[in-house]
């Protein structure tokens, strides 16, 4: 899908907000959601959204909500860090399939690396066991 396109109400993340399908949570309020990636690239990789906004991608993304689901992005990273204590946090947000994006609803990336720990591939990961996600997530949740 290229930077151009319609918002897909159907697309994994709106499922998430709507419910539809399980997610395992970080934290969230009206605006903003914060949950475990099930297919992570290390461990306690993590995902924010805005549960607003139909913004595929940061172009699109209305300026007043992207600063929320930085706000929240920023708030998860320093419980990353509290929680799990990891060498170095990436933070990332890919525009467009040819960037790397595959769930065309805006969404951070918070990736805890540790060293000497290689980086899971972009999308090519295993799914995480979810009893690890919820104590990852439980440890994650009481540094917030
Ligand atoms: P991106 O490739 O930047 O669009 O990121 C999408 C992310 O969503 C990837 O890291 C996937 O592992 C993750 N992902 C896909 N499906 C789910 C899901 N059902 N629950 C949680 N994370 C997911």
């Amino acid at each position: 899908m290229s930077l151009d396109g319609r918002y897909d109400a159907d697309n994994i993340f709106a499922k998430i907000i709507r419910g539809e399908i399980p997610s395992v949570k970080l934290f969230e309020d009206d605006k903003v959601l914060a949950f475990m990636d099930v297919f992570p690239q290390s461990r306690g990789h993590a995902l924010v959204i805005s549960k607003t906004s139909q913004a595929r991608n940061i172009l699109e993304m209305e300026p007043e909500v992207l600063a929320d689901v930085v706000a929240a992005t920023q708030k998860l990273a320093k419980a990353v860090n509290a929680a799990l204590k990891p060498d170095g946090l990436v933070v990332t947000q890919f525009n467009g399939a040819p960037a790397g994006q595959t769930v065309f609803h805006l969404h951070f990336h918070v990736i805890p690396r540790y060293e000497g720990e290689a980086l899971g591939r972009h999308g090519e990961g295993g799914m995480a066991d979810v009893e690890d996600l919820r104590a990852l997530a439980a440890k994650i949740a009481a540094a917030l």
